[in-house]
């Protein structure tokens, strides 16, 4: 069953998102990529399809398409929780940009996806509603933050996924999970309404199992919108039609470094020797400054973070402990001591260290210095290559629960984290299996040409053949 056929007198809309709920129903509780469905309000708007199409109404690019939504993306009268305690019972009154470009565009949405707190992590182990396991062996993690939404595509549960992509939250589940993933450049998707962790880093993006439906839920949710300056004018190319003859793909160095697993950077060779016979050039190069592009990222967002999270007062939003009770410089420490989990409160820790005077010139803004040459690098090698490459996660998904410090655990974002110091569009697409696990392929490309990726993306997967989870097939 395909979305597309919604329309064409081949299924409703009804009966294909009432399949996806009872696909949910038989699959999730196994998963656990979602934290809340709205299964009557989908179904309702299913219907009113339905009776639009039998109208001779107008339909809309992704009609039918069942969206599943990260849950710190606000969708109106659904409850956002951002995988934190801290938001207890916080019902955004808004959708976001993306949500309402969405439904217009017909799609529906599912429910509310699984994901690290505020987007901090790689597993989507940091979640207080529990982990979310990888549909490809539910003992390993399903990558994160946008674990929930990877999960849920990769096992069938949704037409398409929304993630947010501040560090690579959006590449690695779809790396992990053998999906195809998004992060847009930054300004080209609209921030509005996607609850903030890091501004100046992230994006909201797109994650499907083809890359064809990512390219249509881009194109449905791109676009300048007044309630983010940030956001850009600049339009979609449409996708070229010579698919990648003659491209110049740049293989970087340091993406293939120690730290990778031996058997990821093969396939992602492999994958490299395909994008040849397909037709395109492969070079290698080198960037210098990428060695500090991790440390970069941490303190910048950490930063970042530690303002952003001072909102989380116990008066304005969600949990509030020991109200009226107590002064209320006990109230706020309480209500923030109980609602938040470790990995979020190290952060704040870290980045209001690395804000503070005496420290400010040395941590932050020596971060902003190296920013500012990672993208001057960055933007040179793309004058002399179309696209650059290296495999996305440099590991297999890990175990659930496996331990490890939190620095061992920021080292794995070691790919993916410079398209965010850059503001550049960046791809995952899945590379074939090792060990019977997924491999992701990530590619890089020059401000807002999401088109070069999205062409490269839909040649690659040409021909590959979906594959599915086991337990996705026989369900
Ligand atoms: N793993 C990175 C972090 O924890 C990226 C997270 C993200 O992109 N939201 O910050």
């Amino acid at each position: 069953m395909v979305p597309s056929m919604v329309g064409h007198g081949e299924i409703s809309a009804e009966e294909y998102i009432a399949s996806m709920f009872e696909r949910i129903e038989r699959l999730d509780l196994g998963i656990h990529a979602y934290l809340q469905l709205d299964r009557g309000g989908a179904l309702d708007k299913a219907r009113a399809l339905d009776r639009r199409v039998k109208n001779g109404g107008r339909l809309g690019k992704l009609a039918g398409m069942g969206v599943a939504v990260k849950d710190i993306i606000c969708v109106r009268s659904l409850q956002a929780t951002c995988g934190s305690k801290i938001l207890e019972g916080f019902f955004p009154p808004y959708s976001a940009t993306a949500i309402q470009r969405i439904e217009r565009e017909d799609g529906i949405v599912l429910g509310k996806t699984n994901l690290d707190e505020f987007g901090m992590g790689n597993t989507t182990q940091n979640s207080a509603f529990g982990p979310t396991m990888n549909p490809w062996d539910l003992s390993r993690v399903p990558g994160g933050s946008s674990g929930g939404s990877g999960a849920a595509v990769a096992a069938g549960m949704a037409s398409v996924a929304l993630g947010s992509d501040t560090g690579g939250s959006i590449r690695c589940p779809a790396s992990f999970c053998s999906v195809v993933g998004l992060k847009p450049t930054y300004g080209r998707v609209s921030r509005y309404g996607l609850i903030p962790y890091a501004n100046s880093l992230e994006q909201i993006g797109p994650m499907g199992r083809e890359a064809e439906s990512v390219w249509l839920l881009f194109e449905a949710i791109a676009g300048h919108d007044p309630e983010d300056a940030t956001s850009s004018t600049e339009p979609v190319r449409p996708l070229r039609a010579g698919g990648v003859e003659g491209l110049r793909v740049g293989r970087i160095k340091e993406f293939f470094g120690e730290g990778a697993q031996p058997k990821v950077k093969e396939k992602v060779m492999d994958g490299c020797a395909r994008l040849e016979t397909l037709g395109a050039k492969v070079g290698d190069l080198s960037i210098a400054s990428l060695p500090y592009s991790l440390a970069v990222y941490y303190i910048i967002a950490m930063a970042e973070a530690s303002s952003n999270l001072s909102r989380y007062d116990g008066v304005r939003y969600g949990l509030s402990a020991e109200k009226g009770t107590v002064d209320w410089n006990t109230a706020f420490s309480r209500t923030r001591s109980e609602g938040f989990g470790e990995e979020v409160k190290r952060r704040i820790l870290l980045g209001t260290f690395v804000l503070s005077a005496g420290y400010y010139e040395a941590y932050y803004v020596r971060a902003q210095k190296v920013r500012e040459l990672l993208t001057r690098e960055f933007t040179l090698a793309l004058k002399k290559f179309d696209v650059l490459l290296g495999p996305t996660m440099p590991v297999l998904p890990p175990k659930l629960g496996e331990k490890v410090t939190p620095l061992e655990d920021y080292l794995i974002d070691i790919n993916t984290v410079a398209a965010n110091l850059t503001g550049l569009p960046a791809i995952s697409v899945p590379c074939g299996f090792v060990d019977g696990l997924p491999v992701g392929m990530q590619l890089i490309a020059p401000r807002f040409r999401e088109d070069v990726l999205l062409t490269a993306a839909v040649a690659f997967g040409k021909g590959q053949g979906l594959k599915s989870p086991p337990l996705a097939e026989a369900a």
